[in-house]
């Protein structure tokens, strides 16, 4: 529990939400300012910043209310498309610093665009670079 993370707060019942899922280990409840009706935060009730610094255990149940909720929200606002995310990182524009997924309902015509357009502009990678970069990536995944 960190006194100054206002999700935390939501976690401990010290400021309201619109709860939708709750048990011991996660909570999710509908994003207060919703880019679309149906907008809801999933959280590991640990406080933790990045996905790197989560518990194999609250990974897994991360993803399992994921898997059960965008079911939910896909059947309670009658759409079958969502966006789901995760700013992961200030400088991927995380503005509060509690690990958190984004459930977004899609729907036809909503002038949203795709995940592809968080980025303006597409780097030109070499052969020889993607080559590295694989390398880089996989000697660094651990158990
Ligand atoms: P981020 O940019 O960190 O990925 O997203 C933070 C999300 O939290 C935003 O979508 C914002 O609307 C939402 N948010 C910020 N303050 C509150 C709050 O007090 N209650 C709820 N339910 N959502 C909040
Ligand atoms: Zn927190």
């Amino acid at each position: 529990m960190v006194e100054s993370c206002i999700f935390c707060r939501i976690a401990q019942d010290n400021l309201p939400s619109h709860k939708v899922y709750e048990d011991d280990k996660i909570l999710a409840f509908l994003d207060k300012y919703p880019l679309a009706r149906g907008h809801v935060l999933i959280i590991p009730k640990a406080h933790v910043s990045n996905i790197d610094e989560l518990s194999g255990e609250d990974a897994q149940a991360l993803f399992h209310t994921l898997f059960k909720l965008t079911k939910a929200v896909q059947r309670g606002l009658k759409t079958g498309s969502t966006t789901i995310g995760i700013n992961n990182g200030p400088d991927s524009g995380q503005e509060v610093p509690h690990l958190h997924l984004h459930i977004i309902p899609r729907f036809p015509g909503d002038g949203g665009g795709p995940v592809h357009a968080v980025m303006r502009q597409r780097p030109s990678v070499s052969d020889e670079e993607m080559l590295q970069i694989t390398k880089a990536v996989k000697e660094n995944i651990s158990a």
